[in-house]
């Protein structure tokens, strides 16, 4: 089968025929009708310092990818809830069953867990391999370019909902322009935030954060609004009771907690470029109460759940955020799109079968 593979130490990956992956005993095996391209996917891409130390190059060559959607063709004899003919997705986070995370309905952030993609082949391919215990049956109305990025519209479920769902009626910021950022504006609007803040960088992605739902536009990079003055006047005074830093920079960082308002929620899922990152402790969380928020990954299966919920009802159009489809083949045509600056790209969705993109591509009237 074909596979985009990284087979050497440095930018760029390759793709070649490889052997079809032999499933284990606890395993499916899918065929695989779209696939999207991640941040985590460009940062292997590039062979960055993150992927040189969590990867290494002693594990290539390894194939890429790990957000999917696809069909079971095979399953192992120990496989119970998985048929094949399923059509299903993938939550990339594979955990470990004695973590204690796991026993806690945490499992998404196990000791032991593993991530498709990151720590073993992933599905830039025709076909992948996956346990079990990751698959999520997805509704057959969706269709796959949709169903395969269902993964960071998870993560942006997640940080926009959070553990108590308490968001309907309230102010939110979110501080980043990338896919999940724009996703996350559309789930808020769903769920009833009712005056949603993007603050962002470029044209192209503000545009389809604008008709994701966002009420207000704010540029990180122009001085010409004072931000925090802006949000407390459109907050009665007070700032956001919702922050959702999807950046991770230190200027997020710094303004986040500023646009939040006394015992307000800051939800942390950009990773920062500088660790350990400068925050003002005691007037940004102590002295205002402040909840702070970990996102990693999804909650496995709740905020699947949700996710197939919001999109085979229709209640959430995800199209705006899909900005480009190719074949397996052109994956580097993809991954130029996702590097370029300034950016002009949310999604990018892959699909190894040339018939797969033409049927997506009739579906969306391109
Ligand atoms: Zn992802």
């Amino acid at each position: 089968m074909n596979a985009v593979v990284k087979v050497r130490p440095e930018l760029g990956a390759v793709y070649q025929q490889v052997d079809i992956p032999r499933i284990a005993p606890d395993e499916v095996l899918v065929k695989v009708r779209a696939t999207s391209i991640c941040g985590t996917d460009v940062h292997i891409y590039k062979w960055d310092p993150w992927s040189q130390g969590r990867i290494g190059e002693k594990a290539l060559p390894q194939t890429l990818g790990h957000e999917v959607a696809g069909e079971v063709v095979e399953i192992g004899p120990e496989v119970k809830r998985i048929s094949v003919g399923d059509y299903i997705s993938a939550e990339t986070h594979i955990p470990h069953p004695g973590d204690l995370q796991a026993l806690l309905c945490q499992m998404h952030i196990g000791e032991r867990m593993r991530i498709l993609g990151v720590d073993c082949n992933g599905a830039f391919a025709e076909y992948f391999a996956v346990p079990e215990v990751v698959c999520w049956i997805n509704d057959k109305s969706i269709p796959p370019e949709f169903a395969s990025i269902q993964e960071p519209l998870g993560n942006a479920t997640y940080a926009v909902l959070a553990e108590d769902n308490d968001v309907a009626g309230k102010s939110m910021v979110l501080i980043g322009d990338g896919p999940i950022s724009l996703l996350a504006v559309g789930v808020a609007r769903v769920c009833g935030v009712t005056n949603i803040f993007l603050v962002g960088k470029y044209d192209f992605n503000m545009e389809i954060g604008r008709k994701m739902g966002a009420d207000h536009l704010l540029y990180a990079n122009k001085d010409d609004v004072d931000r925090v003055a802006y949000i407390k006047d459109h907050t009665g005074g007070y700032g956001a009771d919702l922050v959702l830093d999807m950046a991770g920079s230190p200027q997020a960082l710094d303004e986040g907690f500023k646009f939040l308002r006394k015992g307000g929620r800051f939800t942390a899922f950009g990773i920062s470029s500088e660790t350990p990152a400068a925050i003002d402790y005691n007037n940004g969380i102590v002295f205002k109460g402040s909840q702070v928020h970990g996102i990693s990954g999804r909650k496995m299966f709740d905020t699947w759940y949700r996710v197939r919920n919001f999109l085979s009802s229709g209640r959430l159009d995800i199209a705006p955020v899909i900005t480009h489809m190719f074949t397996l083949e052109e994956y580097e045509t993809g991954f130029n799109e996702m590097i370029k600056r300034p950016r002009a790209s949310a999604k990018v969705v892959l699909f190894p079968d040339p018939a797969e993109l033409e049927a997506a591509k009739k579906r969306r009237g391109i």
